[in-house]
């Protein structure tokens, strides 16, 4: 493994490592891994953040789990509102647009996996293969597991108790379509995610500590199995062992200075 320093003479436009720019530039099936680290730059507040004003004095473990959910639906509805509404008040920074101008490049192909709930990569142009704890802008059935379409309303700010939509398909209730403390993660984009990573010629971590199994165990799935795996991250993490490199940057500043030397190298 290497590591190298995000610095440069020009703080706005780093050098791209230059191991990292030939496997950036050779991959023709790129997989990209993100978490919170890439939506930070955007301003989306952190689960523990989100914990201001009306919802202070709440505990945000205690609020985001299925007990909750039975216990006082329109206590948590009115908290998820509240989140949804933080993260439409936001936008996707220069690293979710320069992956999206990544999989505009002819002759790529961009897999994009996140664990973050908000819908930033979408907004930037990328279609998202996977997200592995689910959506803040997905709701769906506590029941029947339906989705919901339609539009879900700007809450009242003040509001700390709004009765979920009924379901319109059985007697259940529209619940948000994270993944709660307690709750599996959804098989189906976790299995996705996985072969995602076996199939692609570099797998890039955007972000993520790696703590949150089971989805800090797919840049393990491809390392083992022979695919490099590139690590963009301000900080040593635990995928920094098992990367070829990493690289000591964030998502904002690091993505489109890549793209941009990808871009040049393969288009000239
Ligand atoms: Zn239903």
């Amino acid at each position: 493994m290497t590591t190298s320093a995000g610095a440069s003479g020009d703080p706005g436009r780093p050098d791209v490592p230059t191991p990292v720019l030939r496997l950036a530039t050779a991959a023709n099936r790129l997989t990209v891994l993100t978490g919170a680290g890439m939506s930070a730059e955007s301003g989306v507040p952190t689960f523990r953040d989100a914990h201001t004003g009306l919802w202070s004095q709440f505990d945000a473990i205690a609020l985001a789990t299925p007990q909750a959910w039975q216990a006082d639906p329109e206590l948590v509805w009115a908290w998820y509102l509240w989140r949804v509404a933080l993260v439409r008040a936001v936008t996707p920074n220069q690293g979710h647009r320069a992956l999206a101008r990544w999989a505009a490049l002819p002759g790529v192909e961009v897999q994009v996996v996140t664990q973050n709930v908000d819908d930033l990569h979408e907004r930037a142009g990328s279609s998202v293969l996977a997200h592995l704890h689910g959506s803040l802008l997905q709701f769906r059935c506590d029941r029947c597991q339906a989705p919901h379409e339609e539009q879900i309303p700007s809450p009242d700010p003040t509001q700390q108790r709004v009765p979920p939509p009924p379901c319109r398909s059985c007697s259940g209730q529209i619940r948000p379509g994270v993944v709660w403390f307690g709750e599996s993660l959804p098989v189906e984009p976790f299995q996705a995610a996985t072969q995602a990573c076996l199939a692609a010629d570099l797998v890039l971590v955007v972000g993520t500590s790696g703590l949150v199994q089971p989805a800090a165990g797919l840049p393990g799935v491809a390392a083992a199995s022979g695919v490099p795996v590139v690590e963009i991250n301000p900080d040593s993490t635990e995928i920094s062992r098992l990367a070829d490199h990493s690289w000591r940057t964030t998502a904002a500043t690091g993505l489109p200075a890549l793209v941009d030397a990808v871009t040049a190298a393969r288009i000239g």
